[in-house]
Formats: C-alpha cells, structure tokens, sequence
C-alpha cells in the first residue's frame, strides 16, 4: 500500500551538449551514426509484447542520401490493426489502475534513459532518418524528449493535487480518471520528441494507446520504443503501427472504444480527421478528445526602431535551422523600407557562410529536405517565382537531388504581399519578404493578421515599447506563441508551451498541463459523513 503523498523529482530542463571537437559526445554519436548507417535494420510493429511482421515492407532512406537504404519497416493490415485496439483495451485493464507514482517512475526512467545510454542512438537515428544536424538532433530527440517526459509528470501530479473545496461534513474530492477506451496517435516526420510526447503524454495519464509515426520517422520512433520497454512500460500500453494512414484511421475510427486523438501535422489531414470524427460520432461510447497542432505560416515583423542585424540573425536561424521543417520556421518576413536594405544585405552575407550537405559533417548548418514529394513542391514554387512578375530570388534557389533533397535556402522578395509563398506552408528553407513603406505600420500589423489562415508561431522586432504594444495588440490572435525581439522557433518544455489556433491547432499546449487534462475525465467523489435522516428542510415548518 503507497502510505503516502510523493513529490515527484522537480525538472529543470536539460543541458545541451556542445559536440564541439574532439568533445567525447562528438565521437560517441558519430560512432553510433556510422554504426547505424552500415547495419541494415528490421523494423517489426509493436503490439502488445508482439514483434510483428507482414509481407508488406517499405524501405527508410536518409533523405542526405537517398540511394542508401537503412534498413525496411513492417506496414499493418486491417488485422493488425484491430489486435492493436484489442491489446490496448487489454492492457487498459491493468494500466488504468497503475498508482500514478509508478506512471511516474517509468517515465521518468524513460527520461533518464534518453539523456543516458540512449542518448547518441537517439541522436543518430534522427540524424540519420529525419535529416537533423547533430545540435538540431539534441535539442529535439534528446533534450525537448527528456523535457517533456520530466516535466509532464511535475505537471502530473499537479493536476492530481488540484482538488475542490470542502464544507462542514463533506469531503469532495477529483479523481482524474483516464479515458474509457484507447487514444490514437499519430506524429509527423519532423520531430522525434513530438511523436515520442503524442503517445507518451497520454499514457502517462493512464491511458492506453495506438501510436501511428510518420513513414519517415520509424528509424527514430523505433528507438522509442526502445526506451519505453526498458524504462518498464509495461506490454500493450503504447502499440506503434505503420503503414497506409487512411486504412489504419479508418480502422481506428470504426471502434466504439475509440475515446481521442492526439495528432500533430498538416492542416488538411487534420480536418480530414475531424470531419471523420464527426460522420462515426454516433457509434462512440463517449465523445472522443480531438487534439491537434497542425500547421503554421509563422511571421516576422520589423518595425523601423529593430536592429537590422538582430532581424537578419531572426530570419536566418528562424527561417532555415532544420531546412524550414519546422512548424514555427519563419516563412513570411515584414520589412520596413528604411531597414530592408541593411537586413537584406546581412541576411545575404550570413548565407555566403552556410554549407549544407550530410549531418555527419558537423560543419553543414543546412541538410537535405525529408522527401521527395517536400523536394518537388519546393523547387516547383522556385520555379513558379521564376517566372512571376512580382516576385524574384535574392538569395539561394538552387536545389540538387543526385545524392540527397537537397534545396539551397532561398530568400524571395515580393511587392505582393499575398503573394502564394507569403500564405501557403511550403515547409521548406523558403522565405518570402515583403517591404512596407514605414509609415504603414499599423497596416502593416493588420495585413500580417489577415494574409493566412494559420495562427501558430510569429516575432516583432521593435526598440520601440508603443510600437510592440501595439503590435501585441494587433496581433492578439495571430500567433498561439509570439516572440519579441526573439526568433518565432525553439520552443521550450516548461518555459513556452506550444501551440497555435485558427488553422493551426485546438492549442492545447504540448509541454504544459493543458495537454495533460484533455487526457483525463475527472470523477467527483463527494462524501457525507453524517447523512441527513429526513427529508424536510426547515422552512416546511411554517404551517
Ligand atoms: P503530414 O500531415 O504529412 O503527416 C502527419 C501524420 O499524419 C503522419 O503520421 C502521416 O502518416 C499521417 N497522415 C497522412 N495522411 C493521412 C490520412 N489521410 N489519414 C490519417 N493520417 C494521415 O505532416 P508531416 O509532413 O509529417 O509534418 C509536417 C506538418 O506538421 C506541417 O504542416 C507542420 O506545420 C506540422 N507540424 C505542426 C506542429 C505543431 O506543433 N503545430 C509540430 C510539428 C509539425
């Protein structure tokens, strides 16, 4: 019996290595790279304590290196689909009742886990798979992973210690049972901590879980895996699926059991979801959570006080770390006339100084996009500008795809401010600036508000305190997480939880308790210690 009320280990977020030269980080992910890239790996699907296998494979390539084949990966039938739901509701059983104190332990296992032993390989894997340089790497599968796990089960126990009010002879108290049924994730390609944390998170709580990752994301979920069976996580609790989305979802879909979904990825697969949500509703046991940060049109704006350098520095890290692939990348740039000029000119020189090529040479800034359907809408929209009147290339523009999709960071200047690549995500090291004469600021706040249909991540420059008031008022719901003289990306577990609205998400803040409670239906238990013996109230006297 737990005779006792824990307190779980407080988390600080987690030091990033430096892999500087000859540090020994440098060499043990490189070693652990090397080693993956020559082995030839066998991906079955995990249900239950199951490996399982099928006649369907599909091969993972590193996208730097397209002609490489890492290893193949096993794709599910509607069978395997349907015994994943099974052994998730047969495991809930179990893992329903767990006391949350051994929730906790496992995953904070887990986390030691990833900032240990796991630490290169799940570095390397991501390296290798999703096309990362090792500090994009780190700061992903590494520390945001680890982040998420020590701190969602502070935020844990948080939830659980929030408890009603009590009045003489009453105890009220909320349990925050989980969902009645299985929660289905399903993660995109572009960040190992987010498909970890989409099926992690939720069953932290209690739940239990079908975990569907990005065809070009299995090499690193696979590690995942990994860790979450040797931090203890017992069989059935988390079962990783692949192959063809829409037969797996229309799978999930169909069962009465199915009580959520915790998705990240585009817009459109997103309300395609929701919309099939909707058609089955009647067939559910409860109406089921419907969680989902989508995409982004992310923004900077520069107002005339911003320091051009400080703007530049903005746009080169928020717009082409990690190729642009990131849900915050900075895409559509506001530039007032009597600063463009300096920016445009740094942003130039910075970009003479940026290789790109494979993430094993630590020396390139910019690898290869992660496919080739990414790489073809790319250069397509490099094309398109080409030949458009209002629109031209200053930086960049080339693209090159013998080895790996390559595609150069691109910086497109146009006079028309809704221009295609000012409103449409293209998910790439593409970003379109616009100039503004100065004097159209406040405009210029409501043009930045209205030219896309996504509210995710945006950033003002500004050494003017009116002018970023008016801008934080402007912009009030125009970005989820807004940024003041501060690149749009790079958020942190436990200091900027994640999320945007309008067509980017139902914001639910990964990283914070928010996520946390839409993965819990609360139970009050009210109790009477002395119970009433007649049912007249008082007032009933007065004849
Ligand atoms: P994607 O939409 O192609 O895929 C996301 C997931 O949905 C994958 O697991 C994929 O297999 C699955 N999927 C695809 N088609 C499906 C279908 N018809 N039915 C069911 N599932 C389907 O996205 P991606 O390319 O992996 O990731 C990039 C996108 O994710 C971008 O739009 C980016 O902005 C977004 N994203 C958002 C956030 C955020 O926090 N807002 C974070 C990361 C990525």
């Amino acid at each position: 019996m737990a005779n006792r009320i824990a307190q779980v280990p407080y988390p600080t977020n987690e030091p990033i290595f430096s892999y500087a030269p000859g540090s020994p980080e440098k060499k043990e992910v490189l070693e652990m790279y090397e080693r993956l890239y020559t082995t030839t790996t066998e991906i079955p699907m995990r249900i239950g304590n199951r490996d399982v296998t099928t006649d369907e494979t599909a091969s993972m390539h590193p996208p730097h290196d397209h002609q490489h084949q890492l290893g193949v990966y096993h794709k599910a039938n509607k069978k395997n689909i349907e015994d994943a739901i099974a052994t998730a509701l047969e495991a809930r059983k179990a893992w329903s009742q767990m006391p949350w104190e051994s929730r906790a332990a496992i995953f904070l296992k887990a986390a030691d886990l990833v900032a240990g032993p796991y630490r290169a390989k799940i570095n390397a894997a991501t390296m290798l798979a999703q096309s990362k340089t090792i500090f994009q790497a780190e700061i992903d599968a590494a520390c945001e992973y680890i982040d998420f796990l020590r701190f969602n089960v502070q935020y844990m126990q948080e939830i659980y210690e929030n408890q009603p009010e009590n009045s003489s002879g009453i105890w009220n108290r909320l349990s925050y049972r989980p969902l009645e049924g299985f929660v289905y994730a399903v993660s995109p390609f572009n960040f190992t901590a987010i498909a970890g944390n989409l099926s992690a998170s939720v069953a932290m709580m209690g739940n239990v879980v079908v975990w569907k990752p990005s065809d070009h994301q299995v090499f690193s979920a696979n590690v995942l895996m990994d860790v979450f069976r040797e931090a203890g996580l017992p069989d059935g609790v988390i079962n990783m699926v692949f192959g063809d989305p829409e037969m797996i979802t229309n799978t999930v879909l169909e069962s009465p059991d199915f009580a959520g979904i915790h998705y990240t990825g585009s817009t459109t697969v997103f309300k395609n979801l929701w919309r099939k949500i909707g058609t089955h509703i009647d067939r559910y046991r409860s109406y089921p959570r419907i969680v989902g940060e989508t995409g982004g049109k992310d923004f900077i704006i520069a107002h005339p006080s911003a320091n051009p350098k400080e703007v530049a520095t903005g746009i080169i890290r928020g717009a082409f770390e990690f190729q642009g692939q990131k849900c915050s990348a900075a895409s559509r740039v506001y530039l007032p006339q009597s600063l463009a000029e300096k920016v445009i000119a740094e942003v130039k020189s910075d970009l003479k100084t940026i290789s790109m090529g494979s993430p094993a040479d630590f020396k390139n800034f910019v690898t290869a996009v992660i496919h080739r359907g990414a790489y073809d809408r790319l250069v397509a929209a490099i094309e398109q500008i080409k030949k458009e009147q209002d629109v031209e290339i200053v930086a960049g523009g080339g693209y090159d795809d013998s080895k790996g999709y390559f595609v150069e960071p691109t910086v497109v200047l146009t006079t028309n401010p809704h221009y295609d690549t000012m409103s449409r995500e293209l998910f790439g090291p593409l970003v379109t600036l616009y100039v503004y004469p100065d004097a159209e600021w406040s405009n210029t706040l409501n043009l930045v508000d209205q030219t896309s249909e996504y509210a995710l991540t945006g950033a003002v420059y500004s050494q003017d305190r009116y002018a970023l008031e008016e801008a934080l008022t402007a912009l009030e719901n125009s970005a989820g997480n807004f940024y003041i003289n501060d690149k749009p990306t790079g958020a942190v577990v436990g200091q900027q939880p994640f999320g945007g609205a309008r067509g980017s998400g139902t914001n639910d803040k990964a990283g914070s308790s928010l996520n946390l409670l839409r993965w819990v239906s609360p139970r009050l238990i009210k109790e009477t210690f002395v119970p009433a013996s007649d049912y007249r109230y008082p007032f009933l006297e007065e004849n």
